[in-house]
């Protein structure tokens, strides 16, 4: 992705230390047992997990913990800068889009911490991964991620990275939308399983969301060069292909589940981000229809 130089958002905020942050190093004894200590931190700390709409790594099985270790301040300043961008072009679209609809749109903000991080939704760690709170309408982000996305999931590449904030932005077109407030009502009154099938078409529609400003970024130009490069839909592809519900829990627990399901396979994932890239609009993004759950797009 061509972004040096890119118009950089005026809403992040920036939480960290600095140059000395956690690294996404794998440290032992992590996997499911650490996530679950993160989440006794979560509800200890008084947080509604459940507002939190989203755990980019999928929901029932996390990263590891995390080693500190110093990144140079010119990696850490690059980083920052490219999630500025990213971010900045994020809100030319939407607002755009929403315009067109004659709809308001509000931006969202960007949050950068390291470690661990105080929200609306209540306090999170690093571990949980990026996600975005409807409460105060931020995205939350370690940078970290970025290094994780390829050390973990090999999912190398600047957009890798750029999908996952496109997604958690996602989230927030939702909530602007009124589509997470009708999912939280369902939630009420669901159960636990039954709901895990809504929040998997809510993850699938921000994959197309992401999708959607992948192709409105192919149509951008920056210095009359396409921001766009060769390789970046395949870098997206194969973060949204890493991260699959399915994919990490043979991974991490070595059998799938699909009942636990909260953000759908590897190929629904895909599916649905091309399909948003295909499209770019509002109008092929419905999730919730049933007949397009599972529908094997042909490419
Ligand atoms: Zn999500």
């Amino acid at each position: 992705m061509r972004w040096r130089g890119g118009r950089q958002s005026g809403n992040v905020e920036d939480r960290t230390s600095g140059g000395g942050r956690s690294v996404g190093k794998v440290a032992t004894g992590g996997g499911l047992g650490m996530f679950l200590i993160a989440l006794v931190v979560f509800f200890i700390s008084g947080g509604d997990l459940s507002s939190v709409t989203d755990t980019m790594g999928g929901g029932s099985v996390q990263p590891a913990a995390y080693e500190t270790e110093n990144v140079s301040t010119k990696e850490y300043t690059d980083q920052k800068e490219f999630a500025a961008v990213v971010f900045a072009h994020l809100e030319d679209y939407w607002n755009g889009e929403f315009e067109q609809r004659n709809e308001r749109y509000q931006n969202p903000k960007l949050v950068l911490f390291n470690d661990s991080v105080n929200s609306a939704c209540g306090q999170a760690s690093s571990q949980v991964g990026p996600f975005y709170c409807p409460a105060d309408q931020n995205v939350y982000l370690d940078l970290s991620f970025a290094d994780e996305l390829s050390n973990r999931y090999g999912a190398t590449g600047d957009f890798a990275m750029a999908y996952v904030i496109a997604h958690e932005v996602g989230h927030h077109v939702q909530n602007e939308l009124g589509i997470t407030q009708q999912l939280d009502q369902i939630r009420r009154r669901v159960s636990e399983t039954e709901y895990n099938k809504y929040s998997v078409r809510l993850e699938l529609q921000a994959d197309y969301l992401a999708g959607c400003f992948a192709k409105y970024l192919e149509g951008e130009t920056h210095d009359g060069k396409p921001i766009l490069e060769v390789g970046d839909i395949d870098e997206a592809v194969t973060a949204a292909n890493a991260i699959g519900d399915d994919t990490l829990q043979k991974e991490y627990q070595g059998y799938v589940v699909p009942d636990s399901f909260t953000h759908g396979t590897s190929q629904q994932r895909i599916n649905w981000f091309k399909r948003g890239y295909r499209y770019g609009d509002l109008e092929h993004g419905d999730t919730f229809n049933e007949k397009n759950l599972d529908l094997a797009f042909a490419y």
